[in-house]
């Protein structure tokens, strides 16, 4: 399956489907790349040695000179350090603005090997290869960036890939909380935009968290499509695109003071979902979404609750030094509905407080 990703002065395919790193010349040569490019190819050290393999062969089999960089696994590699290394590797490599990179990997690896394109030489093109289930969200739509000990994702750019390219076998590989995780962000692409696919991950939660290709296959697509529509829409986020944010006040405060290590993204997020689900019924926003919010997470086996271990105080704390927050009113996503939300300024901090405690 491809769709197509319709920017103002920019398209480009996601191609989705089973055995496609083995299309990959093919691939390039449907966006006009040559073997004259070089490309160097970037993974964590646990996907490099799954997978790098089956993205060279085939490149080198079509004359493709392919360097190689592998980085440490895990959210700490998202860092200007390991930036600086990866840097130092494209200029030993010889990597000149006619090159491009590939990022092979989940979240971490596109956000850090995508920064690495955009700002390598003052950016040179680059390739999303995903290989986890969330990483059908963070692929799509060009947001790259690396954090800062003071805070996710404080540094990065704009900078959409050529193209992606979703080869689904790699997924059999993932730990179960890691499709679990993914699992979330889809959810997120159904409660933000589309009923109908909401309820349909309540018909097929068993199939897709058990990988089944087709199922998996179509919540992917569906999920990316989703994903294109809003950029599209807002590219630069000056707008819309904020909606993709629903569940991530909460959740990224949780990420934050729970050390990016007690929860997953998506284990944060469906907490910061159900949450916000909540607020929206307090607020008005809409009536009867937390129970179906809540049952569809749970489907998933995520969670809906917060222990007691995390402080209100310092979630609160953590949400205002969010950089959506402005002057001590925050700004949250909010549903309208099951399908659709609607992005809320100046919601006050006693209403929080209110769903922080139901959410016990
Ligand atoms: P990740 O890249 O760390 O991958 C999770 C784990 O799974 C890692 O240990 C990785 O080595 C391993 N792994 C990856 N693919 C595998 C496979 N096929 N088989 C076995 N193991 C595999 O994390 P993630 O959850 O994919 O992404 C989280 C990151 O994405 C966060 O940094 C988040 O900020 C970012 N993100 C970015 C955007 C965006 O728009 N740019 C959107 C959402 C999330
Ligand atoms: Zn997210």
């Amino acid at each position: 399956k491809t769709i197509q990703v319709e920017l103002a002065e920019k398209r480009y395919p996601i191609h989705i489907g089973s055995g496609l790193f083995e299309k990959l010349p093919q691939f390039l040569e449907g966006i006009g790349w040559g073997r004259e490019r070089r490309l160097m190819l970037v993974a964590d050290s646990h996907v490099s040695p799954l997978y790098a393999e089956r993205v060279l062969k085939p490149l080198e089999q079509a004359g493709f000179t392919v360097g190689q960089i592998t980085h440490p696994a895990g959210e700490e590699s998202k860092s200007l350090h390991t930036l600086e290394r990866l840097v130092e590797d494209c200029i030993r490599f010889g990597l000149d603005r006619s090159g491009a990179v590939l990022a092979l990997g989940g979240g971490v690896t596109g956000d850090l090997a995508g920064f690495l394109a955009a700002s390598y030489m003052r950016g040179i093109p680059f390739i999303q290869l995903p290989t986890t289930l969330l990483a059908h969200d963070s692929s799509v739509g060009g947001k790259v960036g690396v954090n800062h000990p003071l805070g996710k994702n404080m540094i990065g750019a704009f900078h959409q890939p050529a193209m992606v390219v979703f080869d689904t076998d790699v997924l059999k590989t993932l730990p179960e909380r890691e499709i679990l995780s993914g699992c979330a962000e889809v959810v997120k692409h159904a409660l933000i935009w589309d009923a109908s696919f909401a309820d349909w991950l309540m018909e097929h939660h068993r199939q897709l968290m058990a990988l089944e290709p087709e199922v998996t296959a179509e919540a992917i697509e569906r999920g990316c499509r989703v994903k294109a529509a809003v950029v599209s829409q807002d590219e630069k986020e000056s707008g819309i695109r904020a909606i993709l944010n629903y569940g991530h006040t909460i959740g990224h405060a949780l990420e934050s003071v729970s050390g990016y290590g007690a929860f997953t993204h998506g284990e944060a997020v469906a907490v910061g979902m159900a949450g916000a689900a909540l607020l929206g019924e307090a607020l008005g926003t809409a009536t009867e979404v937390f129970p179906f919010t809540r049952e569809l997470l749970a489907a998933f086996r995520l969670p809906t609750h917060l222990s007691p271990v995390w402080a209100e105080e310092e979630l609160l704390a953590a949400m205002k030094r969010d950089k959506k927050a402005k002057k001590g009113a925050y700004t949250f996503v909010l549903p309208t509905g099951i399908g659709s939300v609607v992005l809320q300024h100046g919601v006050e901090e006693a209403a929080i407080r209110e769903v922080l405690a139901r959410l016990r």
